[in-house]
């Protein structure tokens, strides 16, 4: 694959921009960060920086040393962190002649088809001007139930917004391990190894723990997740070491020694069309979750519409309203889908294991016959 003109959407979490035990950033990997994403603008790439770190940051400034956990302080940090990490950000961007803006998002804004639309074409215009766009969670203003919470999710989002070849999650490990490399090793159990290439996210997202650092919110579980969202939308995803931004260029130039990249999904069928309506979709916060039976999922995973018939019972779970976005999951727990659904959480309740017939019996009037209409689903997982 050529590894010319590419969209690539680079994450960098709070743990490698903050340097450990001390009270200053990590100025030289943001700098070697910087340096990298301004080589990739010179070889025909455009990138989008993904940061982290206002909160942190913002705590560090004001001499806080724990993370608070009130919403309202929370919020207060970053607007401390914010224009400060940005600062830095324009110097070291500033110093290579690469103009920057900053871009905040809300999960609020982009689950709105205008205000996704609207992002979209912001990004749009930021690439075709040559300018690397610094996008951040807007923390100070997001509201508790709304966020998106952690920016790998973010970072997914962004690049499936601007339609990315290729999303990069830099952080404080080179890759992901068999088993946990920091952990003391097991008597009889074979020693972690790096993973380089992941077929089925799916297929490792279940063994996944979901600690994470003081300071960020991220962990090895919600990369995953990120990997498995971008992948649905035709995504490749690669874990990096924040230190070694190096490997950015080596993997998109075919290195598969470097990191662990996580294979797309295969594109499904359908136009461009079908593909951008389902991209968007993936964005919509998710206001709730479906849990179901086995014949549901299969069906589902097979790109069918979902019927109430195939909910498990207790599988309602949220408080979510008519055409809302929802997590679809298997048997297992596993997500495997997003929808949009044609019914309330209170009506989907009333509707486990209804068949298509008895709906208009249990609900009073007559509805649509589907929860929610295959051309109203993307799926996250095939397997
Ligand atoms: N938006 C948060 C911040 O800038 C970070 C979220 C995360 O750690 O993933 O502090």
């Amino acid at each position: 694959m050529s590894d010319k003109n590419k969209i690539v959407v680079i994450k960098v979490g709070t743990s490698s921009i903050l340097r450990a035990g001390t009270d200053h950033l990590a100025l030289s990997t943001l700098a070697s960060l910087v340096e990298t994403i301004c080589s990739l603008r010179a070889t025909g790439h455009d990138v989008v920086l993904v940061s982290s770190g206002a909160v942190g940051v913002g705590c560090q400034r004001l001499g806080v040393k724990m993370r608070p956990k009130e919403m309202a302080k929370l919020q207060a940090m970053a607007a401390v962190g914010q224009p400060h990490l940005m600062r830095h950000y324009d110097t070291l961007f500033h110093a290579l002649s690469q103009p920057i803006a900053q871009v905040l998002l809300t999960a609020d804004a982009l689950g709105t088809r205008s205000g996704y639309l609207n992002s979209k074409a912001t990004f749009e215009e930021l690439l075709a001007l040559g300018v690397v766009p610094v996008v951040n969670e807007n923390d100070t203003i997001a509201v508790s139930e709304l966020r998106f919470g952690d920016n790998d999710t973010l970072s997914a989002l962004v690049a499936t917004l601007v339609g990315a070849d290729h999303l990069f999650l830099a952080t404080d490990v080179d890759a992901l391990y068999t088993s946990n490399p920091n952990a003391p090793p097991k008597p009889g159990m074979p020693p972690p190894t790096a993973m380089r290439v992941v077929e089925d996210v799916t297929q490792v997202l279940t063994a996944a723990d979901g600690g994470g650092s003081q300071w960020g919110t991220g962990g090895m579980a919600t990369k995953l997740k990120a990997a498995q969202l971008a992948g649905a939308a035709g995504i490749a995803t690669t874990i990096v070491h924040a230190q070694k931004p190096e490997a950015i260029a080596a993997v998109l130039g075919g290195a598969t020694d470097v990191g662990t990249t996580f294979l797309p999904a295969n594109r499904r069928a359908g136009g461009p069309a079908v593909r951008e309506h389902k991209r968007w979709l993936m964005a919509l916060p998710p206001r709730g979750e479906l849990h179901l039976d086995e014949g549901a999922a299969a069906a589902v995973r097979r790109g069918a519409t979902l019927f109430a018939a195939g909910l498990v019972t207790g599988g309602v779970v949220g408080d979510f309203r008519e055409q809302d976005a929802v997590r679809l999951l298997d048997e297992k727990g596993v997500e495997i889908a997003r929808a949009v659904v044609n019914y309330s959480a209170e009506q989907a309740r009333q509707l486990v294991g209804v068949r298509s017939d008895e709906m208009s019996d249990k609900l009073g009037y007559h509805g649509p016959e589907e929860l929610a209409s295959r051309h109203n689903l993307a799926l996250l997982s095939t397997e």
